[in-house]
């Protein structure tokens, strides 16, 4: 793993002034890649990750068009550690350098848990070929689904989970949307609860990723895996519980965690970044913004720093 980029985001959160965890139109949120980049501009940050789920094709538009990481430290020939001496004596950037980065949907002990990674440059690319591979099988998947609803006499067309630009990675949610809108249900509760839903008349199990298996593909594309929001997945219940599921993914690889997250309550995120420090683990913080997708997800501000409200005490 990059570990040196691990070490970097780190530094990064302690001096705040990031987002290290935001959806654009390439996912599931409300803004353009453009218009996220324009956002953290305002917010005067000095880098921003771009983290859209399971594509790399937000932030591919949005390196080049604007500075990544590897480019400013090329331009001005200094590596990763100058380049944190840098931001840390306030020598600030005038504009946010990319953060190449992607979150990724994997099983991990029965649990789906998301993955994000970090890049410094192009390197995001070398996961194309995954890319391509979970879209197939996506593909694959929806195409059962609408089978099986054909045979239930549910006459959906067989081009309604095509991806679009405004939804790029249709699955259950659109389906049921359209089962509301054609009177075969009520509610997308409901589609979910006679059809969708785990084992439902209609229900094509995902093929699932293992961890093992993302984090060696980000292995090879020499990035660094962060494990998201571990708050969301009961992991902050007990210390005990939390060392047991870290310990556990530090015996695949070393990894971070991220820390500080919009909906993590004051309480857990204490517990994780002291969980965090006491075993010398990378940690990281992200708002998870989605525009209007997504209330209470504001992207982080310069004067806003989540290391600042709770970090410190
Ligand atoms: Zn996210």
């Amino acid at each position: 793993m990059n570990i040196a980029l691990g070490s970097f985001l780190n530094n990064l959160t302690k001096q705040g002034s990031i987002d290290l965890h935001v959806h654009s139109t390439a996912s599931d949120g409300s803004f353009s890649p453009e218009e996220v980049f324009i956002l953290a501009k305002e917010n005067q940050l000095n880098c921003l990750a771009l983290t859209d789920h399971d594509t790399n094709e937000g932030v591919l538009e949005l390196m080049d068009n604007h500075i990544s990481l590897d480019q400013y430290m090329q331009d001005q020939q200094m590596n990763l550690w100058k380049l944190s001496k840098q931001i840390e004596s306030h020598n600030l950037l005038n504009s946010p350098l990319i953060i190449p980065g992607i979150e990724m949907n994997v099983e991990f002990e029965e649990q789906n848990v998301h993955l994000l990674a970090y890049f410094s440059g192009y390197q995001i690319k070398n996961l194309n070929n995954f890319l391509k591979l979970q879209r197939k099988n996506r593909f694959v998947r929806n195409k059962k689904m609408i089978n099986k609803l054909h045979e239930l006499n549910i006459p959906i067309p067989s081009n309604t989970l095509d991806p679009t630009f405004s939804e790029p990675v249709p699955g259950r949610v659109k389906t049921a949307k359209w089962l509301v809108k054609n009177d075969y249900v009520n509610s997308i509760q409901e589609a979910f609860d006679f059809y969708l839903g785990d084992n439902k008349a209609a229900y094509v199990p995902r093929k699932k990723v293992k961890i093992e298996e993302a984090l060696q593909v980000i292995d090879e594309a020499n990035g660094f895996p962060v494990i998201a929001h571990p708050h969301q997945y009961g992991w902050c219940q007990s210390q005990e519980l939390l060392n047991q599921k870290i310990q556990h993914l530090l015996k695949i690889t070393q990894l971070g965690i991220e820390v500080f997250h919009s909906d993590a309550s004051l309480e857990q995120q204490n517990l994780l970044w002291q969980y965090a420090e006491e075993n010398n683990l990378f940690f990281t913080a992200g708002s998870d913004f989605h525009g209007a997708n997504k209330e209470g997800h504001d992207m982080y501000t310069a004067s806003d720093s989540p290391f600042n409200h709770y970090g410190k005490k």
